[in-house]
């Protein structure tokens, strides 16, 4: 008898995403320690290809520790553009099998996908369907992706994580918890460093342990937060997939090689900035209607100050404007810059209606 799923949640999680896109188009790359990281002295890892990782190396690392412990390190720099395109890509996928609103993005290469309703029709288990979301990625893409499916989004994240890389883990319907048994607590999310060491001093070492602890005890130790936890030991999460959240802020920044004090220079990077942003308006079809302005001074103070305007718009001359004089009011005279961002809040769907009506 076929599995009775209340429901079906993907969690598609992409292998060292940034640098397997590297090591996608540059062949040169390929079966070698990679990782992406910026050209400062400063520089820290932003992701790391798995023969770096077999050196110990990992993300957020300082870039000089990386290479003192794989002097073979390859460094490349990274390429937003086409993180983002890869990106694209993968979601287009995604929406063959849910409505947008039921893929939840949470970063550019990780989302949870509810692929109940899919699922419901037919004979397509859940388990098919992420074999299939695997084979288009590999085949459309050219980038391997693991997958967890379970009822809940935790499950789901832990499954996907639990046999990287190019993973597909299936934990059906009532045995969460029996699978989660043996995993450290560390691994549920929301417990970090400081309540693993907490729960460490209660003789709570595995997630078993923690889904069979008393209650109350639990809850005299850790707060209310206790419970919500235990649920989620015990595998009871039914948090919805959320995709209809907008974005609240999109931005991006350029790091100079050296600081800059050349008024032009600083005009042109803010330039490019607002052009960037106004294309990634435009393809989400959103409009922003504050502009702000970061700088970073080369004793790292930061500098920001926005401008509002009356009206939302996805223009990159209009949104370019607002950030020459929000430049202008940071009073930044002929001091030099280390870095600029340009950044846009108050996002607006100006035709939500519309955006779901193209989908169904
Ligand atoms: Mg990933």
């Amino acid at each position: 008898m076929p599995t009775a799923w209340p429901r079906a949640i993907l969690h598609v999680d992409l292998d060292a995403f940034y640098t397997s896109v590297h090591q996608r188009d540059d062949e040169s790359l390929r079966g070698k320690p990679v990782v992406v990281a910026g050209a400062s002295r400063r520089a820290v890892v932003m992701g790391a290809s798995y023969e770096a990782r077999a050196f110990g190396v990992h993300s957020a690392m300082p870039l000089f520790e990386a290479v003192a412990l794989c002097p073979a390190l390859v460094v490349v720099r990274p390429a937003s553009s086409r993180y983002r395109e890869a990106s694209r890509a993968i979601h287009a996928v995604f929406r063959r099998f849910a409505a947008p609103e039921k893929i939840e993005g949470v970063s550019l290469d990780e989302a949870y996908i509810d692929v109940t309703a899919r699922s419901r029709h037919g004979t397509t288990t859940p388990e098919d369907i992420a074999r299939q979301i695997k084979f288009m990625i590999r085949n459309e893409v050219h980038l391997t992706a693991s997958v967890g499916v379970a009822v809940g989004k935790v499950v789901a994240k832990i499954a996907s994580e639990s046999r990287k890389p190019d993973g597909l883990v299936v934990v059906p319907p009532e045995t969460e918890a029996e699978f989660m048994a043996p995993m450290p607590v560390g691994a549920l999310t929301g417990v970090g460093p400081k309540t693993e060491e907490r729960l460490r001093m209660m003789g709570i070492r595995r997630v078993g342990d923690l889904a069979d602890y008393d209650t109350q005890r639990l809850v005299q130790a850790l707060g209310s937060g206790g419970a919500v936890l235990q649920k989620l030991a015990q595998g009871k999460d039914r948090s919805p997939v959320d995709g209809t959240k907008p974005p609240k802020t999109i931005s991006a920044e350029i790091t100079f090689e050296e600081d800059v004090s050349d008024r032009d220079r600083i005009e042109a990077a803010v330039k490019e900035l607002t052009e960037r942003l106004a294309v990634r308006l435009r393809e989400a079809g959103v409009k922003a209607k504050t502009v702000y302005v970061k700088v970073k001074l080369p004793d790292f103070r930061l500098v920001s100050r926005q401008v509002s305007r009356t009206s939302a718009t996805d223009d990159g001359d209009v949104i370019f404007r607002a950030a020459r004089s929000a430049l202008e009011k940071s009073h930044l005279e002929s001091r030099p810059v280390r870095l600029i961002g340009v950044g846009l809040s108050g996002l607006e769907h100006p035709h939500p209606e519309l955006q779901m009506s193209l989908f169904d």
